[in-house]
């Protein structure tokens, strides 16, 4: 039981003032095994000023410097990504194999990829008679979802401090064991005091100081829509940079002329992911009409073949959601996508068989999915395929993109040059072809209202820098 009583301010560890504290759920057994404490307005008052004081320094440091400190927390990542991986599979629910790769392992490689771009970058260019400067934007707050705990918030805190910036850091109060994980790294860094902080607590408490601060210049938030819109509107009181990464819908098109054996099951791997929990899950499959009776098929035996059970048990490959809330919104949607008509082709809203403890969620295929369907509309963020027919390239067109959302998507096609074709009309930040790797380097965020900026690689550098022009005079 891991039992945290402090929050981390200007390099050392504090009582909070919040009296609070969260207990965090092993989702699998139901267990408490661990307790943070919840911070309140006062912790992230505090935070920001330990912040806003380490500024100074820490932005005139050089790249190289910063470089070295970065390295030096992809190294301790590193040593300890084991004990996150357990950890993040205790809490979230994420099968152990995907848990060692995208949830300890992406997060050294975003500290890594941040030290490696500092030796690279161009800070400077010259654009006619002026000196362009890219300087940090000034005190950052973090602001992170429970999905992914640790690759969300390396993805933001990584380059923030490369960038020059001072972090505050506020984690999902679900799942915030390894955000004391990273500060623990951070600190034996050695980092001076006050350019990382970290307070845990609600978002409505210390999220919401956070991004009504007057001292924060940038919020970048990792969550709902719901929550960013108000971090949003929160932020535009004092004019802060505010980058949103946020909810989707994406829809996987199976084009008719794609392999659909591997289009099908590839399509599947991107619903199913941790459980269903993850922002850039392909969670709609569009399959020509004519074609759905195949493609059911398919789907109904792979969903209904997943091996449902203890994420740390290698031959599961699904676990349970994260909470017994979660889990109950779940199978609330998949009750109402069979009373709005849909047809149940695997899963359902009971209990897995056998699995009566644990947060476990019947991994689920609805078919017959009209696009006017709750089920088809709103983020389900559980273990939950809609397929939708379509008729022809525009009708598929057409329906990937009626979605508020705009995060992510896929296209399957043996012809590289249509898929690329159907890809650019897509209005989504990413597009996958035939099941290509994620790539860490390439821009991650969201057309429409799955946010707005973009993270990774040098684009989420450049998410934490201003410009400023500097004319001289002519000689
Ligand atoms: P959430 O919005 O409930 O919480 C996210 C974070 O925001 C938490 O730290 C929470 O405490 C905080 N928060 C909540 N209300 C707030 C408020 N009023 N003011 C300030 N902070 C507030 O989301 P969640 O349930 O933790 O995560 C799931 C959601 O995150 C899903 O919608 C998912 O799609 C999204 N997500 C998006 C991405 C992406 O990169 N686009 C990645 C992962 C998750």
């Amino acid at each position: 039981m891991k039992n945290y009583k402090h929050v981390y301010i200007n390099g050392q560890w504090i009582e909070p003032s919040g009296r609070d504290h969260a207990d965090v759920i092993n989702a699998t057994t139901e267990d408490v095994i661990g307790r943070v404490p919840l911070g309140d307005a006062g912790d992230a008052d505090r935070a920001v000023r330990a912040a806003r004081a380490a500024f100074d320094g820490w932005s005139q440091t050089s790249p190289l410097q910063r470089a070295e400190w970065i390295a030096k927390i992809a190294g301790g990542l590193e040593a300890r990504a084991a004990e996150a991986a357990q950890l993040i599979s205790a809490e979230v629910g994420t099968p152990i194999a995907w848990s060692q790769y995208a949830q300890a392992g992406a997060p050294v490689a975003h500290f890594a990829v941040a030290a490696q771009l500092l030796g690279e970058f161009a800070f400077t260019e010259h654009v006619g008679h002026s000196e362009v400067l890219r300087e940090p934007v000034g005190v950052v707050a973090c602001i992170t979802p429970w999905n992914y705990p640790l690759t969300l918030i390396a993805a933001k805190v990584a380059p923030a401090l490369a960038a020059g910036c001072t972090v505050v850091l506020k984690p999902s109060e679900v799942a915030p064991l390894t955000a004391y994980l990273l500060a623990e790294v951070i600190h034996e860094a050695g980092l001076p005091p006050g350019v990382f902080n970290m307070v845990p607590g609600v978002g409505q408490v210390v999220g919401e100081a956070l991004a009504s601060h007057p001292q924060v210049d940038m919020i970048s938030f990792t969550g709902s829509t719901a929550a960013g819109r108000r971090v949003g509107e929160l932020g535009a009181r004092t004019i802060k940079r505010v980058a949103l990464e946020l909810g989707g819908k994406s829809a996987a098109i199976i084009l008719d002329d794609a392999d659909f054996a591997s289009a099908v099951r590839g399509a599947i791997a991107a619903c199913y992911l941790n459980n269903g929990q993850t922002c850039f899950a392909h969670t709609r499959l569009l399959v020509p009409r004519g074609r759905m009776a195949e493609a059911r098929a398919i789907a109904a035996q792979a969903v209904g073949g997943m091996k449902v059970g203890n994420p740390l048990d290698e031959q599961n490959t699904i676990g349970p959601v994260i909470s017994a809330l979660q889990r109950a919104r779940v199978r609330d949607y998949i009750r109402q996508g069979i009373e709005e008509g849909a047809e149940l082709v695997t899963g359902g809203p009971d209990a897995p068989a056998g699995l009566t403890h644990g947060f476990f969620v019947r991994p689920t295929v609805f078919a017959g999915v009209t696009p006017d369907m709750t089920i088809a509309r709103e983020e389900i963020f559980g273990p939950v395929l809609v397929m939708l027919a379509y008729e022809d390239e525009d009708d598929a067109v057409r329906i990937a993109n009626d979605s508020i959302y705009g995060l992510s998507g896929a296209v399957w096609s043996s012809d590289a040059e249509r898929a690329k074709r159907v890809a650019r009309r897509l209005r989504t930040g990413r597009v996958d072809i035939n099941g290509a790797p994620f790539n860490l380097l390439a821009p991650f965020g969201g057309y429409k209202q799955s946010g707005n900026g973009r993270e990774f690689g040098k684009y989420g550098l450049e998410e934490y820098l201003e410009y400023k022009a500097v004319q001289m005079p002519a000689e």
